[in-house]
């Protein structure tokens, strides 16, 4: 996960990677560090936690520096292990997003022949294997060192010895950013879409060697011709526009997201659907549960076969994948390691596609892409990602029903037109929602049920409580909790329940009445009456197969509300990062 960036030019490095790693620190927020090059010397300046704290500290002055935001994967969130990390002789700086899988057989090999640890990461190895091939020409020895490593890494070098900034990639993410006067190498474009839209989006297997151009080289050292991408994402996105939190800001843009991306996919021909008789959607996270509505929501309308999975399961578990299958990986960032794994699993065995909602991110150049237009997403946890994923999914079930020749496709498509005004009207019920977030506040735990596709719906919203607010959350299949857990439930117990099918309501229900006859104090989120058996009822909008998404939109605010009264860090949660490109 981590965030990189580098800077050469005219300019004082120091503010310029502070701005970048701003931008990139939803990637991870454990320690921050800078490295800066002036006149033959790199100096280091690195503070635990956020980058408030290493921003208060940092003044190195030089014009070319590198710079990282750590989620950390070996060796805890302490300043030795932040990166920059630099090589024995102090020759090399390095900043690393990926896992170095053989690093204890390199860092054996490297102790043999004199060079010490200071930290107990596995990036570490990458500075002093370099400094162990050079002999003068940096290009070799990063090559040499690349060639040694296992595993994944995009990297920000510099040398004392040359005023140049190198960059190179294998399966973690990483773009050159170009200026008028200055280039930067960054982990994503979001981190530098206020300075330039024209980028080098990095291949595995490329090394970027920047002084006062930009030249891409292979492993072989020999020149790569690139072609330069242009972003077309408005810096405006990127800033919070007055709202206390980029979660509320993202969730209010939903409308929005949702018509736009909706007007590129309507009238869209979905080619990765041809010829195909059954479906594996694999994903994690919320993604995963995106996946899981798309299972009920293909299966029960078009009778084609759906297996939701999770990513990091899927790959590992020798999954049964037919020439006729489709592979259907979703990722808002386009590089989640365990879904890029697993999409690899079918690659040459059946079609791939992917909704993913980052441009020109890895999963968009393995398989078909099928863009979700929210626009960059800051906050780590989703919402517009989420709900454009989703109806991306119904599309697709509207696509194979015409293709079946089923009329029924008619009425999800006048229901999908009408879903950037229904969430409009759903999102009204926010000031009932921070009433309920307060109410919420002083619990321990929660419990969400559902049936159908409001149980995906009800696995979302439970994450999203226990993610951004603490409050520990189960999700059941309504009818599932009488076989354990209803042991739990006791005189006050938070129940949420999410009934928008009308055929499953008198089952949940009777779910519902056997929870408040243990006490629970229940929310039913619903576009039916359930004032007579809830203890509150939150009535969204009117409609049939979008329903379940509308309960997302509530309990996306439900979730937002009660950090909010328990004084979280909401945009950025404990432990989390929002783009996981590690496994
Ligand atoms: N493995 C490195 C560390 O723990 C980088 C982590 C990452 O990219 O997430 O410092």
């Amino acid at each position: 996960m981590c965030g990189i960036v580098g800077y050469i030019g005219d300019e004082q490095a120091t503010p310029l990677l502070l701005n970048g790693l701003k931008r990139l620190e939803y990637r991870g927020y454990d320690s921050a560090g800078i490295a800066v090059l002036d006149d033959g010397k790199i100096s280091v300046a690195k503070a635990e936690g956020r980058l408030a704290n290493l921003a208060a500290t940092a003044n190195i002055r030089g014009n070319i520096g590198i710079g990282h935001t750590r989620w950390a994967t070996h060796g805890g969130p302490e300043v030795r292990n932040a990166h920059p990390h630099l090589s024995k002789s102090g020759r090399f700086a390095i900043v690393h997003n990926g896992i170095i899988e053989n690093y204890k057989e390199l860092k054996y090999f490297l102790e043999l022949r004199g060079f010490e640890f200071v930290s107990d990461t596995d990036s570490e190895v990458i500075a002093h294997l370099i400094d162990f091939y050079y002999v003068g020409d940096v290009i070799t020895a990063l090559i040499k060192a690349a060639c040694r490593l296992k595993g994944s890494y995009a990297l920000g070098v510099i040398c004392s010895d040359e005023p140049k900034l190198y960059a190179v990639k294998k399966d973690s993410p990483l773009v050159v950013g170009l200026c008028e006067k200055s280039t930067f190498i960054a982990s994503d474009m979001q981190a530098l879409t206020d300075k330039t839209r024209n980028f080098y989006i990095m291949d595995n297997g490329e090394i970027a060697v920047i002084g006062k151009d930009a030249r891409i080289l292979n492993m072989n050292g020999e020149p790569i011709k690139k072609s330069v991408y242009h972003a077309v994402w408005d810096n405006a996105v990127a800033q919070k526009q007055g709202y206390a939190h980029f979660m509320l800001k993202e969730i209010h843009e939903q409308p929005q997201a949702i018509k736009r991306t909706l007007d590129a996919h309507m009238n869209s021909s979905l080619d990765f659907l041809d010829g195909i008789n059954s479906i594996h959607i694999i994903g994690c996270g919320s993604a995963y549960h995106a996946a899981l509505m798309g299972k009920y929501i293909i299966e029960s309308l078009t009778g084609i076969r759906v297996n939701a999975d999770i990513a990091s399961e899927f790959r590992y578990r020798n999954p049964i994948i037919r020439g006729d299958d489709l592979l259907l990986a979703i990722s808002q960032s386009g590089e989640t390691a365990d879904t890029i794994g697993a999409l690899k699993i079918g690659a040459g065995r059946c079609k791939s596609a992917c909704i993913v909602n980052v441009p020109e991110s890895t999963l968009t150049h393995i398989s078909s892409p099928m863009y979700t237009l929210a626009g960059p997403e800051v906050a780590v946890a989703t919402t517009k990602g989420f709900t454009t994923q989703l109806l991306n999914l119904y599309i697709i079930a509207m696509n194979l029903l015409r293709r079946l020749g089923d009329d029924r496709y008619k009425l999800l498509e006048r229901e999908i037109y009408s879903l950037p005004s229904l969430v409009s009207k759903t999102l009204a019920l926010e000031p009932q929602m921070q009433q309920l977030g307060v109410r919420i506040a002083p619990h321990d735990y929660a419990f969400f049920i559902g049936r159908g596709a409001d149980y995906a719906a009800a696995k979302e919203s439970a994450l999203k409580l226990k993610e951004i607010s603490y409050v520990h959350a189960d999700c059941y299949p309504a009818g599932e909790l009488k076989h354990g857990t209803i042991s739990l439930i006791e005189k006050g117990s938070i129940v949420v329940a999410i009934a928008t099918d009308r055929a499953l309501l008198d089952k949940t229900v009777s779910n519902i009445i056997e929870v408040k006859a243990r006490g629970a104090f229940v929310i039913g989120i619903s576009c039916f009456d359930l004032s007579n058996v809830c203890d509150v009822t939150v009535n969204i909008p009117r409609a049939t197969f979008v329903s379940p998404l509308l309960a997302t939109v509530v309990c996306q605010m439900l979730s937002y509300y009660t950090a909010s009264a328990r004084g979280c860090d909401i945009d950025k949660p404990r432990n989390l990062a929002k783009s996981v490109t590690v496994e």
